[in-house]
């Protein structure tokens, strides 16, 4: 798989190598190169953007009409599905996911770009209540140059989820993928061309986020910033944006609250936090990584999860049997660990888990256990900050109240879940609890037409849903008048003019 030659980038429709330091994207199971390529350069980046505007000025992709545009994004989900396989082993080579997840991802790429293009295609604008002899009206009209910055942990379908309703609203998209995830956002580049996306409409450029992300958000003619990534840039951006007047939306990190009620199917439960925090390797903004069980139920349900934990595969992500991949990097295996040790120095106990695997191809790899910790209070470090990996946080709870004042207790709000066979309990904490999804019953479920984002540290704006189109358009009013007379305030009147 791995070619020595390096892999061009795509600046506003040219696919040439970027301008910047070579480097190598590595298979995180067995630290291997998979490609090589040069990361773009400052002069690339204000090349790229001020194509991609020219390209949204003369390419007339922002002129077609609903139906038009939306064909060519139908006709990226089919190239999507059709590359499927190709994709996904690409994908797990890329970030080595298991081959199970990275198929799924593919699938929902395609599905967001199915979705947005019927959505674009039956979108309504406005006519609003009119005070006057005049018609309202609310209508959008596309941006220009918007960026996609996106992170390591599920590129197709974070870099689908932006690339998709930036498209269908008409703009040109300069896309920005994480430095050590750089595959997937050139493919999807290379299928919007062959679907028929005009040259310049769509650019990727690799590189580190602090510089090339950085001169992306910064540049005069990108309209809009859409990001998805850590908090601290997540702020950083804010303040940009701030200084230019531009919209941005900022999917952010998460510290999610998973409560066990004692009421719960404890099947079901037991089931769903382990996929909650496990899948992904943790990897996931959305991950259950604080848990909250009934105290009556506490040590059955700890044990019965330990028990899963243990028995969780973690290996090849090329194996169909493969439920754990390795984490993304070296460096963030270490950082995992270091919260792993502040734990422990904060009191915990580990439960499960806490060790490298050994054996079976795994130790050139970034491989870790699923990890349970106990014995910690709501207000540990480790219990606030998010770890972004296989780390659950388990404690006990004594009341409704006490629980969601946990729950809540967090600078993050992005997701919950809720786990009881009282629905009017369950619908009562979901309420109560403050997060951008509550899911009761099940976790860590998805559906490109449901609106996706976080309250507080854990963002700003949401995506998805029919909406998501708007996110990545300028809202404008419209009055046509319809009096037959002049506006009285001049005093002319019809009947002096035709005099
Ligand atoms: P980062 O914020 O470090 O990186 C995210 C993206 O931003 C990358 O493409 C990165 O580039 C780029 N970037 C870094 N610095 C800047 C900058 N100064 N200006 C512009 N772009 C920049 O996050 P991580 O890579 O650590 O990703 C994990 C984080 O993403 C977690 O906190 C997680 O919770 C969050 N996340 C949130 C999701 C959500 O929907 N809420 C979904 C998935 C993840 P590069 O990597 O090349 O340096």
């Amino acid at each position: 798989m791995f070619s020595s030659e390096l892999l061009p980038v795509n600046i506003a429709g040219e696919w040439r190598l970027g301008g910047g330091d070579a480097y190598e994207s590595l298979y995180p199971a067995t630290a291997e190169p998979i490609a090589r390529l040069n990361a773009v350069s400052l002069a690339d980046v204000d090349e790229a953007i001020t194509r991609a505007h020219h390209a949204f000025l003369t390419s007339g992709w922002a002129q077609k009409l609903p139906h038009e545009r939306a064909a060519v994004l139908h006709r990226v989900a089919q190239l999507i599905r059709e590359q499927g396989e190709t994709l996904a082993q690409k994908q797990r080579l890329d970030n080595g996911k298991p081959i199970n997840e990275t198929r799924a991802l593919v699938a929902s790429a395609a599905g967001t770009f199915q979705f947005f293009a019927a959505a674009l295609e039956t979108l309504e604008e406005t006519i609003t209540p009119s005070r006057g002899p005049f018609v309202t009206m609310s209508v959008h009209e596309p941006m220009g140059v918007v960026a996609a910055i996106t992170p390591w942990n599920s590129p197709i379908a974070s870099e689908a989820q932006k690339l998709a309703p930036a498209l269908a609203a008409g703009n040109a998209v300069v896309l920005k993928p994480a430095e050590v995830t750089p595959l997937m956002a050139l493919e999807l580049a290379r299928i919007c061309e062959e679907a028929g996306v005009p040259k310049g409409i769509v650019s990727v450029l690799p590189g580190k986020g602090s510089v090339i992300g950085d001169a992306i958000t910064k540049h005069p003619l990108v309209k809009r910033v859409s990001f998805t990534g850590g908090t601290t840039t997540g702020k950083h951006i804010a303040h940009i944006a701030a200084d230019k007047m531009m919209p941005v939306s900022l999917e952010l990190g998460g510290k999610s609250a998973t409560m066990v009620l004692e009421d719960a199917d404890l099947d079901h439960a037991v089931s769903g936090v382990l996929y909650g925090i496990f899948s992904s390797s943790g990897e996931s903004c959305i991950a259950g990584s604080r848990l909250f069980v009934a105290r009556s139920i506490y040590d059955e349900f700890l044990t019965r999860l330990a028990e899963g934990a243990n028995a969780l595969r973690v290996g090849d992500p090329a194996s169909e049997q493969t439920q754990m991949g390795p984490l993304i990097t070296a460096k963030h295996r270490e950082g995992i660990e270091r919260y792993v040790a502040l734990g422990v120095s904060e009191g915990a106990h580990i439960r499960t888990g806490g060790v490298r695997p050994h054996g079976d191809g795994r130790d050139k790899g970034y491989f870790y256990t699923p990890t349970i910790l106990e014995g910690l209070t709501n207000s540990a470090r480790t219990a606030q900050e998010e770890i972004f990996g296989p780390v659950l946080v388990a404690m006990p709870f004594d009341s409704e109240e006490a629980l969601i004042e946990q729950a809540n207790d967090s600078i993050y709000a992005l997701a919950a879940g809720v786990w009881s066979r009282d629905f009017k309990r369950a619908w009562r904490i979901g309420r109560a609890v403050q997060a951008g999804t509550v899911w009761v019953n099940t976790y860590k479920q998805f559906s490109v037409s449901t609106p996706f984002g976080g309250w507080r540290d854990s963002g700003l704006g949401r995506e998805k849903g029919r909406e998501g189109i708007f996110q990545y358009m300028e809202q404008k009013s419209m009055y046509w008048g319809t009096n037959d007379e002049p506006l009285p305030w001049a005093g002319v009147t019809h009947r002096a003019w035709s005099n």
